[in-house]
């Protein structure tokens, strides 16, 4: 099966904030109108890349179908072959109330630190999902490669 995180070099179960900007990081760099000075050799690889990546971000932009495809991921994977951190509850997070300059931007988001600096951030629709699909829920932290599995209780 193939790793769709890899494409996007991420950690597998990113979030779907995190697949976001790096899809449309990816999107502006190889994007076939962005390409017109290239080599055509060059353009033609970045255009079957960009094809790739569209399509897998097709998958994981659907919180359904990312969270099916999560699911058959972490059934395909050996259980010792990613590395969850640490399993932490729902409660361990709280609700960043510092919202984002972008006023568009309301929805809730409930962070915890990691032990790099960075977090992880969990957003309210990332919640609904987890309420309807009985998967673990694996987020990535936004800065180092660690995850860790958010449990309900
Ligand atoms: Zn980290």
């Amino acid at each position: 099966m193939e790793n769709l995180y890899e494409l996007f070099e991420l950690p597998d179960f990113s979030s779907y904030e995190i697949v976001k900007s790096r899809f449309q990081e990816l999107a502006r760099k190889l994007h076939p109108d962005k390409l017109v000075n290239h080599k055509e050799s060059n353009t033609k690889e970045a255009s079957n890349q960009f094809i790739k990546i569209k399509e897998a971000w097709n998958t994981l932009s659907d919180p359904g179908c990312k969270l099916q495809y999560d699911y058959k991921l972490k059934q395909c994977q050996n259980e010792s072959s990613y590395t969850v951190n640490e399993v932490l509850c729902l409660e361990d997070f709280t609700l960043n109330t510092d919202f984002a300059d972008d006023e568009n931007d309301q929805e809730e988001v409930y962070v915890n630190d990691c032990r790099c600096g960075g977090r992880y951030e969990l957003i309210q629709s990332d919640l609904n999902e987890m309420k309807h699909i009985p998967v673990p829920l694996i987020i990535g932290c936004s800065n180092c490669s660690l995850c860790v599995e958010v449990t309900m209780q």
